[in-house]
């Protein structure tokens, strides 16, 4: 039985390099950077007014007060998306709006609050305060400098990043190709929901869940039929499922009853196994192994495993085909609120809600066929085998949304 970190290498390990594709901008969210990218402008790109006010020279309204303003002389107007021709003299301002080119000659803006205009006398602004050189002006190039690294190979595009490189003119963007993932589930108990449950049978919920999880992690989806507990409808599947994807996730069947048949019928169709065990609660059956460079995660039936060994072995693997560098669940700082006992051999990771306060609550019952222990959680805390983690005891959680 292999120790999570060791199987977690292995997995990654045997990930094909990323290939890489262009984008349109719009649709790269959640998607893997595969270039540097260096900005072709510099932010702001001209200095402009960060306030509606007027454009002037510092050096002329030094002695301002509301009691005894300095009288400037009103030259022009800048909406923003203007350019100005004249510049700012001696005694002299320039009207301007947030976003205004400041125009030549000015080295300040005074914000609009801090004057007066008589209504007789429309060519001269009172200005009742002083400012400092520079102030309410945002500097060319103070944001983002000409040829600076943006983003970098690895990043994912969030949507931060998305609207820094629409801010300097981009339009595509050099990303990951994103594997497409067939996702199987195998017992001869499930039924496709939306008819009345024949007696014995469970409403399949695997594939819909791990398609969600799938996409969060950047991949494509295929979702394929159910598969009976039999070998060889088990081989056919695998076959067309693995002539149109990348990768395969199956569920259910990697256990060591008679009617499990995945790495038997993977090895058949001359699949290399690279392990079947590793030492984790829930979900110590998971099958992996290699295809002609794609790859098959497979998973245990009970959904909670499922969704734990994917989250844990598969996931990362799916953001690292894309060329993602950080390919772990985020890990926030939290405090237990209650005990967390792990009275079994394995490393549990135990279904949590981690609250906006930084407190950790158990999801409820831990067992692995219980679905609405997973659907409360939102993340995992991972209790070492025999431990009892006391209330109050800082734990880190595993953390997804
Ligand atoms: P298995 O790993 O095939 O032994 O399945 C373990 C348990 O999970 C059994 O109770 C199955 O009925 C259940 N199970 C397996 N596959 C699914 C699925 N796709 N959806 C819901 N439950 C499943
Ligand atoms: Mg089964």
């Amino acid at each position: 039985m292999l120790e999570f970190e060791e199987a977690l290498a292995r997995v990654l390990a045997a990930v094909p390099a990323p290939t890489r594709e262009i984008v349109s901008l719009s649709e790269a969210a959640g998607r893997v950077l595969a270039e540097p990218i260096r900005s072709p402008l510099d932010l702001p790109s001209f200095d402009n007014s960060a306030m509606d006010g007027y454009a002037l020279r510092a050096a002329d309204v030094t002695s301002a007060k509301p009691e005894s303003p300095v009288s400037l002389c009103l030259t022009g107007k800048v909406p923003a998306g203007d350019n100005f021709a004249g510049s700012v003299t001696a005694g002299t301002c320039v009207r301007l709006f947030t976003g205004s080119p400041l125009p030549p000659g000015a080295d300040a803006v005074v914000m609009q609050e801090e004057t007066r205009v008589q209504p007789n006398a429309a060519g001269e602004v009172l200005i009742l305060a002083p400012v400092r050189p520079g102030e309410n002006v945002r500097l060319r190039a103070e944001d983002v400098k000409l040829g600076s690294t943006l983003a970098k190979p690895g990043d994912l595009l969030t949507a931060g990043r998305i609207g820094l490189l629409a801010a300097v003119g981009l339009t595509g963007v050099p990303v990951g190709r994103q594997p497409v993932v067939g996702l199987l589930a195998t017992g001869s108990e499930l039924q496709e929901p939306g008819q009345p449950l024949v007696p014995g049978r469970i409403y399949e919920s695997n594939r819909i869940a791990l398609a969600a999880f799938t996409k969060r992690a950047g991949a494509v989806p295929v979702t394929f039929p159910l598969v009976a507990d039999v070998l060889t409808a088990t081989s056919a599947a695998l076959v067309e499922a693995f002539s149109r994807c990348d990768a395969i996730v199956t569920s259910g069947g990697v256990s060591v009853g008679k009617m499990d048949f995945i790495k038997q019928a993977f090895e058949q169709m001359g699949g290399e196994l690279q392990f079947w065990k590793v030492a984790i609660k829930p979900g110590r059956p998971f099958v992996f192994g290699r295809y002609r460079g794609k790859l098959l995660f497979g998973l245990p039936g009970n959904p909670v495993s499922a969704f734990v060994t994917f989250l844990l072995l598969v996931r990362p693997a799916l953001l690292r085909w894309q060329g993602a560098t950080d390919v772990s669940l985020p890990v926030h700082a939290g405090v237990l609120a209650e005990p967390l006992v792990n009275h079994g051999e394995r490393r549990h990771f135990m279904r949590v809600r981690l609250d906006p306060a930084g407190k950790v609550h158990s999801a409820g019952v831990q067992a692995s066929h219980i679905q609405s222990s997973m659907a409360a959680a939102n993340g995992l805390a991972d209790v070492p085998p025999n431990t009892a983690l006391a209330a109050g005891a800082p734990v880190p959680v595993l953390h997804w949304d």
